[in-house]
């Protein structure tokens, strides 16, 4: 899928679990619910940056296009040390490491080790990376007309107003773990789902993609994992456009107003 359609998915699956959290007697305060959709709505373009022309590896100029550089030579390494005979032989890291579960609770539990001992800043540097992403795949095409430094500094705004209203009593610091000292802990969920939301929508595409690995599936261990070739499309087709990215939003809506015990 391009960068909409993962950046909503993502977006709906986080107001999904607010959903459920509803459901289960652990309400999300709305400042909670906002910013795990905008998190999540980032961190679902953050598997491909083990792709240099995807948004991610162009959302932070240079820097980005290092880190993408090194994912990418990474993810290939990893590919070829752990293939097994029935894997195929290939020419670069794209849709690999950072395609599978375990790379999307690496990062989630990364960010959430940064939320509890870098304190503010570390909160900050978190919101920051994944709403400008956001910005990025939700506003997209008109992101991208304006600069590079409006986006950053869209980004660091807003990072910094709802990391304020998230720090007010009540308003969900302490969401889901109570005890002192794991105020935050929370953020790494949205950052996991992201990924994890990326990871299906992939599969949904004509190449799958090897969610499960490292578990071996007969003679493969990156088994790209997928429906019948029938049901699956094109990246960036009418089915994404026109009926998953509608669908995307009215579960998001539903999901929203469940979780805000509207409905
Ligand atoms: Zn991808």
């Amino acid at each position: 899928m391009m960068g909409p359609a993962h950046s909503l998915s993502g977006a709906a699956a986080w107001l999904g679990v607010g959903a459920a959290a509803a459901a289960t007697g652990y309400t999300m305060p709305w400042p909670v619910l906002v910013v795990g959709a905008l998190i999540s709505a980032g961190a679902a373009l953050a598997p491909d940056l083990d792709h240099k022309s995807a948004t991610i590896s162009r959302a932070f100029g240079p820097l980005s296009r290092g880190v993408c550089e090194i994912v990418d030579k990474l993810s290939h390494a990893v590919y070829k040390a752990t293939k097994l005979r029935g894997d195929s032989n290939r020419n670069g890291g794209h849709r690999t490491l950072t395609h599978t579960w375990v790379w999307a609770v690496l990062i989630g539990a990364g960010a959430s080790a940064i939320a509890i001992t870098g304190g503010r800043w570390g909160v900050l540097a978190i919101l920051f990376v994944h709403l400008v992403l956001a910005v990025e795949g939700l506003l997209w095409r008109a992101a991208r007309v304006s600069s590079d430094v409006l986006v950053w500094l869209l980004g660091a705004t807003s990072a910094w107003i709802l990391a304020g209203i998230l720090d007010k009593p009540g308003n969900g610091a302490d969401w889901l773990f109570t005890d002192p000292g794991q105020e935050y802990l929370w953020l790494g969920l949205p950052i996991v789902l992201g990924a994890l939301v990326h990871d299906i929508g992939d599969a949904l595409t004509v190449s799958g993609c090897p969610i499960l690995w490292p578990i071996p599936l007969g003679r493969k261990r990156w088994y790209p994992i997928g429906p019948p070739k029938v049901m699956r499309f094109k990246a960036g087709s009418w089915v994404e456009i026109k009926v998953l990215m509608p669908v995307f939003m009215i579960l998001g809506g539903v999901g929203a107003a469940a979780a805000m015990n509207v409905i």
